[in-house]
Parts: C-alpha cells; structure tokens; sequence
C-alpha cells in the first residue's frame, strides 16, 4: 500500500486519528478530523517509537497493523485462544502485562493471546472460583477489576525489559523506583471545577504515575506504584514512606499538584528532606535538582526551585527521595497544560531524564541471568489497564 502521509484526506486519516486519539496520544478530534495534520504526524511518530517502528511519521503497512492491533481496549471483546489464527491486539497485551504483575507466567507480552495466556487466564480463573476455560470474557475481567493493582508487601516479582535498554545502557536495569501518587482513595487532593468538569489531583497525578512507570520500566526499572487509580484504598504518608524501604527501592518519587487562592500562583516546585538548620540528605537534594531542572527546561512551567522539608515522607524513606509538586491546578496557566496528555508525557519524560542523570555516570554490573524476564514493549498508556 502507499504510504498514508501528512496532508492527506480521508476516511483512512480519520480512522487514524480515532485509533491515536483512544491511546491519548491525540487531542479529541477538532474540526477537520479526515486530515493528515501536524499533530497527526507527531502522534504517529510517538506511537511508532512507543512500538519500536522506524519513525516516519507515515503510516505504511507495517505501522498500519500495529495501529489495527492497538484499536482494542481490554474488555471491549471476549479474548480466547482461538486457532489456528490467534488473537491479537493491544487488549491482549494488557491482560499479558496484568497478569504478569500478579505474577501469573504469560511468557512474555507478545499481545498475542496463545496457549501460554490461556494457560494463565484459566489459573487466575481457578484462583478467584471462576470456571477455568481460559477464555476473558465478561466475569474474568470484572475478577480482574475487582482485584486491581493492589499494593502487596515484597518485591514486585516482574521486571520489564524492552528494545530501551539496549539503547540506554544498563545504568537503569534492575534499579528499583517506587512512584508515590498522592492522595486517593477518598482523598483526591485539590480538586477544581472547570465548566461542567471537575479536575481532581489524585486522577491526574496517578495517571502521570502510570505514564512514569511505563517509561521507566521500558528502561529495566523495576516499577511499583504505592496505590492504584481512585477509587481504591490510599495509605498514609508514613506507610507509603515504609513500603518503598520494604521494597529496597533506590529512588522514592511522589507526585502532587499545588493549589493556592491566588489564580496567579504557577510553577513547579520540588522537596527533598533537610532541616532549617542546614542537615539535608544529598541524595536527596542531588534528585530534587535534576527533576527539578529537568521539568523546568522540558515543560516551561515556572520555576519555584526545590526545598528541604522534613516532611514523614522524606524523614522516613531511607532512599533518594522527593516530593514533586507538578504545577497549580488551581491556575489556569499551569491546568490547560496539566489536562493535555501530551504535557503530562512532557513531564514523564523530565523525570525519567533526571532519574538517568542520578545513574548516568555510574556503572554497574547486571549480574548474568538476573534478566530473566518477560519482555515489555514501553507502552504510551501504560498503567490504564482496565477501566
Ligand atoms: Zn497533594
């Protein structure tokens, strides 16, 4: 087929644009929803990186089909092992990454549903009192709902590696960052009506978290994030504080938006600990630095520097730790952006940055045989598994 390219028209363009627009990788379609646009052009090029294509920023048959398999979202079909043609899509690959994190051996996340994921579906099926057929219909993915991303103690018992690390280096690989979004539960931080919406910090700020962990899983991180999307169950500072040092983690990140009366007050500002009097951890500061200048130079919000704070969060994690307040959602400046995917990966991509930088000149030895793992593509949404 020829290649369908910036400046073309049509229901093709369209479909395209639908297909982007679903993994947020576009803003919901404006007027001229059947033309191949700038915008079009950069969300296909982000999702030919997130799939390991050669960016182009066209969309040939190859790119073609991985946008074909990626249209599905989890529960929008009953998956199966079907033969001899397996199902495909990125609706699978959701379900592989799931199970793979309940510690279910899928192999690895292929997004194609062989007898490996059957095999699993049907295990998780008899462990919740389903009937084990293998099959992912209705009542599996609600068992799936159900159960969630909880919290559990001990490592994450996954460890992603992707295409990233060959890239990277291995300064990343086999580190561990717990990313702390705050609030949840029924707490959702600061919350501020815009019109007929309600934007709530505990949303926004895991969603950044979830973008943050594929990204930084891509890049051989182990991940653990220290709650799930609203409305599950929140923890204390302190305990999120202990999990991270339960889990060995080396670098603690938390993730909040600011709010104040004055409309006017903007900016990104970050938190490591230290007292008035001068005591501080350098680690700690070192990390606020980099995600500080990081976001600052990525994003343009405003800088309002890092701070030492003694804050339970910081006083207790015993690792590189810091508090990121990502902007005011109470200034429309700062929300207009907040709200846009698009920013948020911005912001991602900054603290993933920082988070190599704190590595980068260190090198290290990935002992033989500790990557035996299943291997993750970094997927753009990643973390919005189901729901
Ligand atoms: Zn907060």
């Amino acid at each position: 087929m020829r290649p369908i390219r910036p400046g073309d028209r049509g229901p093709a363009v369209t479909e395209i644009r639908t297909i982007l627009t679903g993994l947020d990788l576009l803003a919901a379609a404006g007027p001229h929803t059947d033309e191949f646009d700038l915008d079009t052009e950069r969300a296909v090029r982000a999702f030919q990186q997130s799939r390991g294509l050669s960016v182009d920023g066209r969309v040939g048959a190859e790119t073609w089909r991985a946008l074909d398999a990626a249209r599905w979202r989890l529960g929008a079909r009953t998956l199966y092992h079907a033969v001899p043609e397996p199902l495909t899509g990125e609706d699978v690959r959701s379900l592989q990454e799931r199970l793979l994190e309940m510690g279910y051996d899928v192999g690895r996340a292929d997004a194609i549903y062989g007898v490996r994921t059957s095999r699993a579906v049907a295990q998780f099926q008899r462990e919740v009192g389903l009937t084990p057929d293998g099959s992912c219909g209705p009542h599996t993915m609600n068992a799936l709902r159900r159960i969630g991303r909880k919290v559990v103690g001990g490592r994450p018992q996954w460890l992603r590696e992707s295409d990233a690390i060959r890239q990277s280096g291995p300064a990343l690989v086999g580190k561990t960052v717990v990313i702390d979004p705050g609030h949840g539960g029924t707490d959702p931080g600061m919350v501020v009506p815009d019109g007929s919406l309600r934007w709530t910090e505990s949303d926004l700020v895991h969603d950044l978290a979830s973008r943050l962990e594929g990204r930084l899983a891509a890049s051989g991180v182990r991940v653990q994030l220290t709650r799930g999307p609203s409305p599950d169950s929140c923890l204390p500072d302190a305990e999120r504080a202990l999990l991270a040092n339960s889990l060995g983690a080396d670098v603690f990140i938390s993730l909040h938006l600011d709010g104040h009366a004055n409309p006017d007050a903007e900016g990104v500002a970050t938190y490591h600990y230290g007292t008035d009097n001068g005591v501080t951890s350098a680690t700690g500061e070192r990390l606020a630095g980099l995600v500080q200048r990081e976001i600052v130079a990525r994003t343009g919000l405003r800088d309002c520097r890092t701070h030492a704070k003694t804050w339970e969060l910081l006083r207790l994690t015993r690792m590189p730790a810091v508090r990121v307040e990502v902007g005011y959602l109470t200034s429309p400046t700062d929300r207009a952006r907040l709200v846009d995917p698009r920013f948020r990966d911005r912001v991602v991509e900054a603290i993933v940055a920082a988070v190599q930088r704190m590595y980068y000149p260190i090198e290290r030895d990935v002992p033989t045989g500790s990557l035996d793992v299943s291997e993750l593509r970094a997927v753009v949404t990643a973390g919005t598994v189901v729901d």
